[in-house]
């Protein structure tokens, strides 16, 4: 397998790629190693996911160094990553055991009903390069803490990242035969799914998740899928601080250059307030200083993928031929490396592949709407179900939208943002099952039953 540097185009590094034998093998040694784990106490498993957190903070400036190379994200982004991961492992630290805990459902003379929480087995996480600390520790560290072994896959695109997980885990106490990372593409993926494997966990395209489900389905074991999204943010009129809303809506949309799962990639503005909110939009994103991602204060990378580069040309070609006004970008750069420029397109519609289609990318349409309905309606024409955010200073006018969406997270004033305390997940074409929160942690295990009666 050849390591890309998305910045550069060079080749940065040469890796042997994992087998059907070689997988079939790690899986063996997982289902082994599992039943060891198991019967560690929780504390013990904390302890080690605890040193985790700590050798990856320790290492911050090299681990950041390794993502920047691979996907090309600017180094404080990289670095922020991490830095959010161990925000989120100390969430997990802090809550798994009183989730896992035994509970008494009923107690009476002569009876006792509890439940205990087992772990599933050996758990596949089959993940994507975008936030790989971030989606990763979503799953393989609850999954860990609940006593489960796990066959990671990184993607292609971020497996040296993968591969550090991997040593830092094991220096933390993780055994090898508890959490093993596997080196290769789609392919290699797919082993996983002929395995008796215990449990799939998925973040990635919803082309990936839908295949990977199809196949899983006759296993009848537990699935979850964290997929992509068309995410929409509103901008009411009753705002006064537009400045302040267009800089945060334009940081939504193109923060790690729009690849990111909860990204704005749609944004509708009241009327009254359409003119002078576009004006400062355009001139917060004509500010960001695009360039290698190890520099100063770049705020625009490259995206991590060269084949993205024809999605976003695709979407840009579809939107001028349907009467879209490109305000701003429109074109890959003309430098070394996968360059993509900001673009901000206006007059557009639901006719139209920007509106629609995932761009995963450094691109977004900004549609006037009339009123908050047509706003509401318009959010919702949409098969993915993600997030939604609304920018309103009436906190009734928001409840009132926020109940009409149907994603899985809503935002009052805020946007592309994930907290550890509330689970996160998607519905439709965006998926099922949630992460992080008490769900998060529940759904690496399956409940055990116990009705107990004394006999005299
Ligand atoms: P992808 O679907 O191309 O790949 C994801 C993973 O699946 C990779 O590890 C890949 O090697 C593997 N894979 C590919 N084909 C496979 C197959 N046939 N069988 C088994 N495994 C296979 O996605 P990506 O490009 O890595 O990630 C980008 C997508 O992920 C975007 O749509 C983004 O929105 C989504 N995403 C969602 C979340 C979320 O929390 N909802 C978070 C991050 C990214």
């Amino acid at each position: 397998m050849k390591i890309i540097n998305p910045s550069t185009e060079e080749i940065i590094k040469e890796l042997p790629e994992d087998t059907a034998e070689s997988v079939q093998l790690a899986c063996k040694d997982l289902s082994k190693g599992q039943k060891d784990w198991e019967i560690q106490s929780i504390d013990y498993r904390i302890s080690r996911v605890k040193k985790f957190s700590e050798l990856l903070l320790g290492d911050i400036d090299r681990l950041s160094a390794i993502l920047t190379s691979e996907v090309g994200k600017p180094l404080v982004q990289s670095a922020n990553e991490i830095k959010g991961a161990a925000e989120r492992i100390r969430y997990f630290i802090e809550n798994s055991k009183w989730v896992l805990a035994e509970r008494i459902g009923h107690k009476e003379q002569g009876l006792v009903e509890k439940v205990t929480f087992e772990p599933l087995g050996v758990i596949a996480n089959i993940s994507a390069w975008n936030y790989p600390y971030l989606v990763g520790v979503n799953v393989f560290i609850p999954a860990l803490i609940a006593g489960n072994a796990v066959v990671y896959k990184p993607s292609e695109f971020s497996t040296l990242t993968g591969l550090e997980i991997e040593k830092l885990l094991q220096e933390a106490g993780v055994p090898a035969d508890v959490f093993r990372s596997i080196v290769g593409g789609g392919e290699i993926g797919k082993i996983l799914l002929n395995l008796p494997l215990d449990g799939y966990f998925f973040t990635g395209s919803n082309k990936t998740g839908s295949f990977i489900y199809q196949q899983v389905a006759k296993k009848m074991v537990t699935c979850q899928m964290e997929l992509g999204g068309k995410d929409p943010m509103y901008v009411s009129e009753r705002n006064s601080n537009i400045l302040l809303l267009a800089q945060t809506a334009a940081e939504g949309a193109f923060y790690n250059n729009g690849q990111s799962c909860c990204a704005v990639e749609r944004i509708y503005v009241h009327t009254e307030i359409y003119k002078e909110f576009l004006d400062e939009f355009v001139k917060e994103v004509s500010n960001y200083i695009s360039g290698s991602p190890t520099d100063d204060g770049v705020f625009i990378g490259p995206l991590a993928r060269e084949g993205q580069l024809d999605v976003l040309t695709n979407q840009v070609l579809d939107a001028i031929e349907k009467g879209a006004k490109l305000e701003l970008g429109g074109k890959r750069m003309d430098r070394t490396g996968f360059y993509f420029e900001p673009t901000v397109f206006t007059n557009v519609n639901h006719m139209m592949l920007v509106m629609t289609e995932e761009s995963f990318g450094p691109i977004i349409g900004i549609q006037e709407v009339k009123n908050s309905q047509e706003a509401v309606e318009l959010m919702k024409d949409t098969e993915y179900g993600l997030t939604s955010a609304i920018y309103t200073e009436d906190r009734k006018e928001f409840e009132f939208l926020g109940k009409q969406m149907s994603s899985g997270t809503v935002y009052w004033n805020c946007c592309d943002r994930v907290s550890a305390n509330v689970p996160w997940g998607g519905t439709g074409n965006s998926g099922f099952g949630s992460t992080l929160s008490e769900e998060g942690i529940k759904a690496f295990v399956k409940p055990k039953a116990w009705q107990m009666k004394y006999m005299k």
